[in-house]
């Protein structure tokens, strides 16, 4: 186990001890490729016993059941209310803000959860002529927001769609994550940020207003819901730009695992050049899975 030096006097066990809820990131953590990475199933099973544990990715993909059943297959028990998506976090910001109509530029599992929430998502079409926009019934007046995310279905017609929403009065642009890639099983993907970016080039480089880490929107969801305060929760993740400074900026603690994104051997260096310093550093949740050992 590492600690980092600031904080030698506070294990990363005694920083677990003292939270009400631990919040994990799910790739990097508990699992890479969809392989369970060693100690995972064992330390979720543990402090699920006495903390409250939600599991916080910014992934397009995760659904509540679609997260649920991906744990489970490497062990882990847990149920869609302990996911707190990107997406999730999206779906309950819109409702909350009475967003009811939103085009849709993301992961088609964001459909069911936004329409769960009162949402009805407007897909594009991605063979639609641009030279009919404009022209035709579409863009849908009632549209509100576009949202953002990770999705393999992107052209040029979708962008120039999407477009068409963006220019118009009081239309919010929203994204769900901002990641730049993500894990893919042969090499790394472009993550959500590719269509963000695509659309803020074609808007006067307007940016959107994200969701997921490490914009601490999800901690006014834990409030709100189920009455935990972020100081009573730590953050346990493999990067230091969305989940280390997500905690930062919620001012909860956070543990940093080196079986992800950050290299055993240069989390020192990334440290000292992002200035995102988290609480403790440990080498893997298998580090952890004595945490009761200071209690
Ligand atoms: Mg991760």
């Amino acid at each position: 186990m590492f600690l980092f030096p600031s904080y030698r006097h506070q294990s990363a066990d005694s920083i677990i001890c003292s939270k009400k809820a631990v919040l994990l990131d799910c790739d990097g953590v508990l699992y890479k490729l969809g392989n369970a990475l060693e100690g995972a199933a064992e330390f979720v099973e543990s402090i699920q016993k006495d903390k409250r544990v939600f599991f916080v990715t910014n992934s397009s993909d995760a659904s509540p059941d679609h997260l649920v059943s991906a744990l489970a297959k490497i062990g882990i028990t847990a149920t869609p209310d302990q996911v707190l998506s990107a997406p999730c976090i999206t779906a309950r910001v819109l409702k909350r803000r009475g967003i009811t109509k939103v085009f849709l530029l993301a992961s088609h599992n964001m459909v069911s959860q936004l329409r769960a929430e009162g949402i009805e998502a407007v897909v594009p079409d991605p063979d639609m002529p641009v030279d009919m926009l404009g022209r035709t019934h579409f863009p849908d007046p009632d549209v509100q927001a576009v949202i953002a995310g990770n999705t393999t279905v992107f052209n040029y017609s979708i962008i120039a769609q999407a477009l068409q929403y963006l220019v118009r009065p009081g239309v919010a642009f929203i994204a769900t994550n901002r990641d730049a890639v993500y894990p893919g099983p042969y090499a790394p993907l472009p993550d959500a940020n590719s269509v963000v970016a695509a659309l803020s080039g074609c808007c006067n480089g307007r940016q959107p207003e994200l969701m997921g880490k490490p914009q601490p929107l999800v901690f006014d969801v834990l409030r709100e819901e189920f009455g935990i305060d972020a100081r009573d929760c730590v953050m346990i993740g493999d990067q230091l730009h969305t989940d280390i400074k997500l905690a930062k900026n919620g001012h909860a603690a956070s543990l940093l695992v080196l079986t992800g994104v950050t290299p055993p051997s240069e989390w020192r260096s990334w440290v000292k050049a992002s200035g995102i310093r988290p609480d403790a550093v440990v080498g893997g949740v298998s580090d952890l899975k004595y945490w009761r050992r200071t209690a």
